[in-house]
């Protein structure tokens, strides 16, 4: 355990780790392009359309969007009802600043995030590093109105991601995302992170649970009155691969936070409002944290978009304070950013898409686990609802990952697509991932379709590695 965190910091701190994990290398403008871009090795199709489940590239082949972009677009492409949306409300208006003007959509749209998660105050944002950075200040300044400034220390875990901005990354366990900006970073991600695959080492749940939180209590204690706070993935995702906590585990960091009065903030950018197959993640283990983070989702892929939900007593702490919020960014709650994310809970709620995502994450669920008995590149399927993630090995024995990690990754993600299906790609540094969460639109059919693809991809995987 101790070996395997310190190879964490040591990959955290290495300039040559990029290249040793190249899964999603930029490699200098190999098309001779003036726009600096992703690569993956290769170069990528040009897009041109989508449609429902599928998006088509500029040479008219077809993919079934198996990862919904980058876990996004969970209403799939182009959907009439808020293409329809975005059309009326551009011609209103588009732009507002919100120092200048308040606007309807974005009031209407804290009431409906508010009524769909229980939570009573919502503060807007374009992205999620936005807001996640947006939920880190206002946990500093909940601390500050309360006379506590020294409380500065968030805890994050070891193998997680919450953003590319200097908070998020501060917080985020992502050796190849950090490692450019270290010299500016936090070293908050420090708890041993609720992976059971690769940490448990022999641990059942509940002793793996027990440990888990014993070593988050010791951690938490050891910054006494400098701890600001706790941020967690209810589920992980693009570390790791849909790393699922065991089941005491949430509650019982939500409880040690309750213990020392510490915020828990829960970034459910990639997991909320509907995605594991209920509204938060968070619910599934009937946690409330202090402070609930949204992006991906909420605007679908159709508009940047993302939140903060925030807690009663937090708001109390600082409206008996300075009573005021002064931080935010120019394009937050405008008016057609705020009008096309309403029409989207709108469509999660009027469709049944949260029951819709519990109903196929079963089917995508049970066709995972049957290609794992298949495939021995498979070393775990996980996750909720429909954000499942593959763990890949290159022996199911020693658990190896590919060599190097991030080989398996991008050969999985390249068959894939050779074969017209969209996967994403997950590796947390440590490990080799792919993370299948189609559109929360999707059939019973396409789950069949997406299954069958994946088995052709990974089957094409293995003789390439045999
Ligand atoms: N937090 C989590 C859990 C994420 O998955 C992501 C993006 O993948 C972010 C934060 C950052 O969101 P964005 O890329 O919209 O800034």
């Amino acid at each position: 355990m101790r070996a395997r965190l310190a190879r964490l910091r040591e990959l955290q701190e290495s300039p040559v780790m990029d290249h040793a994990l190249s899964a999603s290398r930029v490699a200098m403008q190999p098309d001779g392009s003036r726009l600096i871009k992703f690569f993956f090795g290769e170069e990528l199709p040009f897009v041109s359309h989508g449609s429902g489940v599928f998006v088509y590239d500029a040479d008219g082949r077809r993919y079934l969007d198996g990862c919904s972009g980058a876990v996004t677009a969970n209403l799939g492409h182009a959907d009439p009802e808020i293409l329809q949306v975005m059309a009326e409300q551009a011609e209103r208006i588009t732009f507002a600043h919100r120092g200048t003007f308040h606007s309807e959509q974005s009031e209407k749209l804290a009431e409906r995030l508010g009524a769909m998660t229980g939570y009573p105050y919502v503060f807007l944002c374009n992205s999620g590093s936005e807001a996640v950075e947006t939920a880190l200040r206002l946990t500093l300044q909940y601390w500050r109105e309360r006379g506590e400034p020294d409380r500065a220390r968030f805890l994050s875990h070891a193998v997680s991601y919450h953003g590319a901005t200097l908070g998020g990354l501060s917080l985020s366990g992502h050796p190849q995302r950090r490692w450019v900006a270290e010299a500016l970073l936090h070293g908050f991600n420090e708890l041993i992170p609720p992976y059971a695959y690769r940490f448990a080492e022999g641990r059942d749940d509940a002793a793996f649970t027990a440990f888990l939180t014993k070593r988050a209590a010791e951690a938490l204690d050891s910054h006494g009155s400098g701890a600001a706070g706790v941020v967690v993935e209810p589920v992980g995702g693009a570390a790791g691969g849909a790393i699922t906590p065991p089941d005491g585990y949430l509650p019982a960091l939500a409880e040690l936070c309750r213990e020392r009065g510490l915020p828990l903030i829960a970034d459910e950018v990639m997991t909320g409002l509907g995605r594991t197959g209920t509204m938060l993640a968070s619910q599934h283990w009937d946690v409330r944290p202090d402070l609930v983070v949204l992006g991906k989702g909420m605007g679908a892929g159709y508009t940047p978009v993302s939140a903060v939900l925030v807690s009663e007593h937090v708001v109390d702490a600082i409206a008996a304070g300075t009573a005021s919020v002064t931080n935010g960014h120019t394009y937050g709650g405008n008016p057609l950013g705020s009008a096309v994310a309403l029409a989207v809970l709108e469509a999660v709620e009027s469709r049944n898409l949260v029951a819709n995502a519990a109903e196929r994450g079963k089917q995508l669920r049970a066709g995972l686990e049957e290609l794992a008995a298949r495939h021995e590149v498979i070393g775990e399927v996980r996750g909720l609802g429909l954000l499942q993630g593959l763990e890949l090995v290159s022996d199911p024995v020693t658990r190896s990952p590919g060599d190097p990690v991030g080989s398996l990754t991008r050969s999985a993600v390249l068959a894939a697509r050779e074969r017209g299906l969209l996967v994403y790609p997950a590796t947390g540094g440590i490990n080799d991932a792919i993370l299948v969460a189609p559109p929360l639109t999707v059939t019973a059919e396409e789950t069949d379709l997406l299954l069958a693809l994946l088995d052709d991809a990974l089957s094409a995987m293995s003789q390439c590695t045999r």
